[in-house]
């Protein structure tokens, strides 16, 4: 479920919820019964946690240029068990 917009031109503006790819581009106000039309705007990308954030930003900066590891960082290799299938892997 995705929340649309629309806009009455004597109520204001309300938001549907929808199934993601059918929110059509008028809907009946809930309150006048008059037709409003589909507002469309950014999502709401601003409450994204800022770990969340600074994530997307690697990814969208990977997709351009890649950044090449070899091995696991220390510091995760320590946090974490090693799983005894990953000693089967190929070594560089
Ligand atoms: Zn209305």
């Amino acid at each position: 479920m995705a929340t649309y917009e629309y806009s009455c031109n004597r109520c204001g503006s309300f938001d549907v919820k929808l199934p993601i790819g059918t929110a059509p581009t008028a809907h009946v106000c809930p309150q006048c019964s008059h037709t409003a039309r589909r507002v469309y705007s950014s999502p709401a990308t601003a409450f994204t946690p800022p770990a969340v954030a600074g994530l997307r930003e690697q990814e969208e900066k990977s997709r351009e240029n890649p950044a090449v590891v070899t091995r696991v960082p220390p510091e995760r290799a320590a946090s974490r068990p090693a799983h005894p299938a990953l000693a089967r892997l190929p070594r560089p």
